[in-house]
């Protein structure tokens, strides 16, 4: 037998009288009929409690939520509404966040190479603080603050700890060969705390890492608060923000510690050495990922015998780019039977001009999986909508976000002339 494990599904998941899979109450057969595929579904309750999850874990203001992730107005907000505070990596990241009517207060920025024009736009609007990523940023603000562009701005200064996050080789950032920080072992992390606390254009507030993304192994995440506390210690400053990166199940067999479970591995080995500085992370994944469903037509199914059979979708790596990018791994199954027995093997590709767009290498699907039929793929509500892309002039799919039976639609799909919005030719 091969099941679709039940934990892969979003929280408020049911299977109707009828058979069909419901999510916060709507069935996705009525969700399909009335937005059309490709279709993200997200369970709102699901992504609260998750949100509620980490502020419990950490504490009320100590979460933010990396919103990278996943972005749009509604997100935002409700991840404000639950106590999160905002990460955002780049102007455009902001100025979403902003305009959901988030307080830039609640919004920290980060980026490896933030632009001039991002740190002005970050001080102006007095965010709760900008993570510094290198000695070039130290000088951009310094010439901003020379311009009195705003108030001195409270900075975190991004470390790199030198620990192995045991992740995908792009996602790993916290060992010494990473774009991103400034260098524990070859002492530019110490030189950058000295200078950020000379300096009269910055208040240095804290320090913070990020090891990476999609990590399985708590102990990874103990091991860089251990180094990242020692290092911290002679400063005696009042933040230390660990980075997000806590992994999720995306396939059968796979476990992954909870929100709960994190913030006591780093809760314990913050107290084992003394840490009086306030702890904060930054989780995105973990948030958002495992609330969503893709909803997909089934179109051509087209077998070649002795070699594979070939199921086609109308969506692919425009709307899920991570198995290119990463050999992701998902599943998949119908929602009219979400747990039927999945005794048929193929795989599962978009309908994009190219060979590599595949979604699932090696997919299990009910053997009676039809031409017209839904197919859904679980856990995309992270690093797809928002990884995405318009790749063959595809229009992009909507976003619902369906709770006790209503579905609200936050992102609309794109039209043909969305398409020609920004072409002025
Ligand atoms: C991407 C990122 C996060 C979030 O990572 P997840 O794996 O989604 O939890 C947090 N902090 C920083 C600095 C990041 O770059």
């Amino acid at each position: 037998m091969s099941v679709l494990p039940r934990h892969l599904l979003p929280d408020t998941a049911e299977v109707a009288d009828d058979g069909w899979l419901t999510i916060g109450g709507c069935s996705v057969r009525d969700l399909a009929a009335e937005f059309g595929t490709p279709l993200f579904v997200y369970d709102e309750e699901h992504l609260r409690a998750r949100c509620r999850e980490a502020v419990e874990a950490f504490g009320h203001g100590n979460a933010y939520y990396a919103s990278k992730a996943f972005l749009c107005r509604a997100m935002a907000r409700l991840a404000y509404d639950e106590g999160m505070k905002l990460d955002v990596a780049t102007g455009g990241e902001l100025h979403v966040a902003i305009s959901a009517g988030v307080p830039s207060s609640a919004c920290a920025l980060h980026g490896n190479n933030k632009s001039v024009a991002e740190l002005r736009m970050a001080i102006e609007h007095r965010v709760g603080h900008i993570v510094v990523d290198s000695f070039d940023e130290l000088d951009r603000i310094d010439a901003l603050m020379a311009e009195a562009v705003g108030p001195t701005p409270k900075v975190l200064l991004r470390i790199t700890p030198g620990v192995e996050a045991h992740t995908h080789e792009f996602i790993s950032t916290g060992q010494d060969d990473s774009k991103f920080g400034f260098n524990l072992a070859n002492g530019d992390a110490h030189r950058a705390v000295e200078r950020a606390r000379r300096s009269s254009n910055v208040e240095l507030v804290g320090l913070h890492c990020h090891i990476g993304s999609n990590v399985f192994v708590a102990s990874s995440f103990g091991k860089a608060a251990e180094v990242m506390a020692s290092f911290a210690a002679p400063f005696d400053l009042p933040e230390l923000v660990l980075g997000g990166g806590l992994g999720v199940p995306y396939v059968e067999g796979e476990e992954a510690p909870t929100l709960t479970q994190w913030g006591n591995v780093i809760r314990d080995a913050c107290d084992a050495l003394g840490v009086t500085s306030r702890v904060g992370v930054e989780p995105g994944r973990s948030i958002v990922a495992a609330s969503a469903i893709t909803v997909y037509t089934l179109g051509t199914i087209k077998p070649i015998p002795g070699v594979r059979t070939y199921y086609s979708v109308d969506g692919g790596m425009s709307d899920n780019p991570r198995p290119v990018l990463y050999g992701s791994g998902y599943e998949s199954f119908l929602p009219r039977a979400p747990f039927a027995d999945r005794t048929a093997e193929g795989r599962l590709v978009g309908k994009h001009c190219e060979s590599g767009d595949v979604l699932l290498r090696d997919a299990k699907l009910p053997a009676d999986a039809t031409v017209g039929d839904l197919l859904a793929t679980p856990v995309t509500g992270a690093y797809g909508r928002s990884m995405g892309s318009n790749y063959n002039q595809i229009t992009r799919p909507p976003v619902v976000f369906v709770r006790d039976g209503d579905a609200r639609l936050v992102i609309r799909r794109e039209t043909f002339d969305d398409l020609l919005a920004t072409d002025v030719g």
